[in-house]
């Protein structure tokens, strides 16, 4: 990803910031769209990942939808150009006036996550004369082997509708005429890398989907949303997932009824590997037990190692610059820190890196998603940088 150009440009810059590689990030979309486009599939971007303006327009510019999670990302979808039929809206608790300005817009679903839900936006879209589309979010209690702190699919989870009361919702949607059913939704969990929980969901979209036919409603949506990961641990031999493999699951695995549609709401798997946080070593601080590199980057920029163990890939500039791993008395461990006043402000344990002195640049891989969108002022810290590939 880095060349001695790119290297060089860095070094003029003030740190910490994130790099995005436009470039990279094209060609994930395309390769995304391209698949998608040989199974007729629809992808929604889950805007949550990364809300970046220039990655959004770079987004809304392929065509592919908005997943929002939240009233200002609806708000924020509409500013960047994504049209409402290309916008849905998920979330375990919208408010009055989030629900209120999505029908303004006319968005194309809301994904509701509870029969409470459910009526609440038949009452406001009555109020405002509008007929609310929804789709019903149902958690499947499918297990996504992922982190625990990112699973959402099973029944202990706060997000979806439960198996057992999709009969209520199905009375509330025939009691309401501003509310018009018009498919189902499913998201189990992020950073999934086993695609025998894609099949595994496969198989508990047939069994709803045949549920609601037999009630009489065909469904014309399938969106069994997101989760796609990536690799974190090798980000340039697979910089780019591949989407073929994952979407030929859906297709070999899902039973579409004539006429459904099937949708997608990927966030990570489009928008990790085309940044990462540039940072400099502020301090070497040797011990007895451990050495550590304080870096100028800390969880205020990346939270997630903080929020769920998550492994990013550190890397020295300098060393990708020499190139040289052949004598490695050169290396050493480091945990690699940040300035914040926390212990859990530590980017990765025992990483080994080239001997490091102050003022070496310091790559961090992988954070294009729930990177910059986590940041927080906490400690009074800098607004932001950032750093585009076409601006070097
Ligand atoms: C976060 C989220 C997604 C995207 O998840 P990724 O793991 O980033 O692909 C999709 N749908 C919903 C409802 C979400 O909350």
């Amino acid at each position: 990803m880095f060349n001695k150009d790119i290297i060089t440009a860095f070094e003029q810059k003030e740190t910490p910031f994130f790099y995005y590689d436009l470039d990279l990030l094209q060609a994930t979309l395309k390769s995304a769209q391209g698949a998608a486009n040989a199974f007729d599939f629809h992808i929604h971007y889950a805007m949550k990942a990364n809300f970046n303006e220039r990655v959004l327009t770079v987004i809304q510019q392929t065509g592919i939808g908005a997943d929002c999670v939240s009233g200002n990302e609806v708000l924020k979808a509409i500013e960047i150009g994504f049209a409402p039929k290309d916008i849905v809206f998920a979330g375990v608790g919208k408010a009055d006036k989030e629900i209120l300005n999505a029908l303004d817009h006319n968005i194309s679903a809301f994904n509701v996550e509870s029969v409470q839900e459910l009526s609440v936006i038949a009452d406001l879209a009555k109020a405002s004369g509008k007929i609310a589309k929804v789709a019903l979010r149902i958690n499947p209690n499918v297990d996504a082997q992922t982190h625990k702190y990112i699973t959402t699919g099973l029944d202990e989870n706060k997000f979806g509708i439960k198996t057992w009361e999709l009969s209520a919702c199905l009375d509330v949607i025939k009691e309401n005429k501003s509310i018009e059913l018009i498919g189902i939704h499913f998201h189990v969990g992020s950073q999934i890398v086993d695609m025998n929980v894609f099949k595994s969901l496969c198989v508990k979209v047939n069994e709803f989907n045949s549920w609601f036919d037999e009630r009489g409603y065909r469904l014309k949506i399938l969106n069994v949303g997101g989760g796609l990961g990536v690799n974190y641990n090798e980000p340039d031999k697979e910089s780019i997932v591949d989407f073929r493999k994952y979407f030929e699951i859906f297709d070999h695995f899902l039973e579409r009824k004539a006429g459904q549609e099937v949708h997608f709401e990927l966030g990570r798997a489009l928008v990790s590997q085309c940044s990462s946080l540039i940072s400099k070593v502020l301090y070497v601080k040797n011990g007895i037990k451990k050495n550590f590199l304080i870096l100028d980057a800390g969880m205020t920029e990346l939270m997630r190692p903080a929020l769920y163990q998550a492994y990013h890939k550190i890397e020295s500039l300098k060393a990708i610059e020499k190139k040289d791993r052949s004598n490695t008395s050169d290396f050493t461990h480091y945990d690699v820190v940040g300035p914040i006043c926390e212990s859990t402000d530590c980017f990765g344990k025992e990483v080994e890196l080239p001997l490091s002195k102050r003022g070496d640049l310091i790559a961090i891989r992988t954070v294009g998603a729930y990177g910059e969108v986590m940041a927080s002022k906490y400690n009074l810290r800098d607004e932001i940088r950032y750093v585009y590939s076409d601006e070097l």
